[in-house]
């Protein structure tokens, strides 16, 4: 068990006390004991912590350099390597990531930091012809955009909170960082590596909190964006609190995401990759492949041949090796899962495997579930789950494919089997969704951009293109 040392804040630079005397319980998911007890931030915490991020963007950090930079993030990277098994053994505490595939994204953590330091020396304006007087020179200029609010879930913390710190170290921003409240300690440990790497106080901030607190730093004037990633009715009362000064916004929304397998794929591939889409982190991933349309022929063949890999898989302790999924990361989540199964089953969809709890005595264990027979219009087809519930419905025609995978109000994610490439080619093109993966669910580099469409967001993350999302360009004129 991690040492517990909250209810603490970390503010410029330091473990601070909060103002506000709420509290929350933190519970480890796999045992329902307390892991730690953390502050709810209120209003003058969150106060406090972006007029420290102010106070550091008007500093020597406004000054630093690219190079400056880029050593920054080269040493945060390495005291995360350092320092992995401790982040990980706070991520499984908290939200029950079987601890090798806590250690494996403590690992990509640090990889990600590596790749934010390349970034760094990436920031380019341009100088632009222009229709003027001979002598007027017109360029742009790419500054860092201010104090970016970072709001995270607790699907996968730590990959999470390096997704919004990457970006601000390297463009020079700095954060105040809300993590989900069933999931700090990582966040607040990195707060902490940051400042041994070197990172000036009041760079990087984080306050604990729930929606409440999040709200506060959504709706703040000290704020000039707000990188968001969870669920949809949260982005959109983020969108909603933000509108009063207009912050800049990056919205990394839920999905629905749809595996879609036609009848001459290889079909042994295929349903490991399906089954590992819906059941890794036991769903609780965006990009998750929470539907799997299946053609015809080949349907009922496929159905089975993942429920063999979904009853495969060890469920349990998320300490104990070989453990394949843990638990669902609390018990409202536990609840939900619980309520979308028996909502499926009530408007006819027919259980092929799973469908209860794991087993356990204690825990928010839920066994792997394949449902068939879903209606694209149902609520297990439209809603998202976030656990390892996988919907199944069939279709003929590869236009049938096509009007299932974009029927949703989602477009995350999409994974294409086939081995026709025209078909596959088709699919490219023909899918609404911001990636589409063809024979193969690996599809996930810290250099290739992540964003949706539709309700699933808007603003990318990773790749060059997230740059864009943290600089403000300012065109400049000078005559001679
Ligand atoms: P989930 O329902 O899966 O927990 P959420 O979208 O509610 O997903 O949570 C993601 C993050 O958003 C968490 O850090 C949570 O505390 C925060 N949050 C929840 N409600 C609000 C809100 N109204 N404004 C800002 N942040 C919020």
């Amino acid at each position: 068990m991690p040492e517990v040392r909250t209810p603490q804040m970390f503010v410029d630079g330091a473990f601070v006390d909060a103002a506000s005397d709420a509290t929350f319980d933190s519970v480890n998911p796999a045992t329902e004991e307390v892991v730690a007890r953390l502050a709810v931030a209120g209003e003058r915490d969150v106060d406090r912590a972006v007029d420290a991020a102010r106070a550091a963007l008007d500093g020597p950090w406004g000054n630093t350099g690219p190079r400056e930079r880029q050593r920054l993030l080269m040493r945060l990277a390495g005291l995360v390597l350092d320092n992995a098994e401790e982040l990980a053994q706070l991520d499984t505490a908290e939200v029950g990531i079987p601890i090798a595939r806590s250690r494996g994204l403590a690992m990509a953590s640090a990889g990600l930091l590596e790749w934010y330091a390349a970034l760094s020396r990436t920031v380019r304006g341009a100088t632009i012809e222009n229709n003027r007087p001979a002598d007027l020179i017109s360029s742009t200029l790419r500054q860092p955009i201010g104090v970016v609010g970072a709001i995270t879930p607790w699907n996968t913390p730590l990959p999470m909170m390096m997704w919004k710190l990457g970006p601000v170290l390297a463009t020079g921003s700095t954060l105040v960082h809300k993590p989900a409240e069933i999931s700090s300690l990582s966040a607040l440990r990195m707060a902490e590596l940051c400042i041994e790497a070197g990172v000036p106080d009041g760079v990087v901030n984080v306050v604990t909190g729930n929606g409440g607190t999040g709200a506060l730093l959504a709706e703040h004037r000290g704020v000039d964006k707000i990188a968001f990633t969870g669920s949809v009715a949260t982005g959109q009362a983020i969108v909603r609190a933000s509108a009063g000064n207009l912050k800049r916004l990056t919205m990394e929304l839920g999905g629905k995401s749809p595996s879609i397998v036609f009848a001459d794929a290889d079909l042994d591939r295929a349903a490991a990759s399906v089954a590992r889409s819906i059941f890794d982190n036991s769903g609780q991933v965006c990009v998750a492949g929470s539907r799997l349309l299946v053609q015809d022929d080949v349907h009922d063949e496929f159905v089975d041949r993942v429920a063999e890999h979904a009853r495969a898989l060890r469920v349990g302790d998320p300490l104990a090796d070989g453990t394949d999924m843990g638990p669902v990361a609390s018990k409202a989540q536990w609840e939900k899962v619980k309520d979308f199964v028996a909502g499926a089953l009530e408007d006819g969809a027919e259980l092929t495997t799973g469908g209860g709890g794991a087993g356990q005595e204690k825990g928010y264990y839920v066994e792997p579930t394949v449902l068939t027979g879903v209606a694209n219009h149902s609520r297990l087809a439209q809603g998202e789950v976030f656990g390892p519930v996988l919907g199944v419905t069939r279709f003929s025609t590869l236009d049938d494919a096509v009007a299932l995978a974009n029927g949703t109000d989602f477009g995350l994610s999409s994974y294409v089997w086939t081995t026709n490439m025209s078909t596959a080619n088709t699919m490219v093109r023909r899918i609404k969704a911001g990636i589409v993966q063809v024979n193969t669910i690996e599809g996930l580099d810290p250099a290739v951009p992540v964003g949706g469409h539709g309700m699933s967001g808007y603003g990318k993350e990773l790749g060059l293109e997230q740059l864009d999302e943290y600089l403000s360009t300012k065109s400049v004129w000078t005559a001679r």
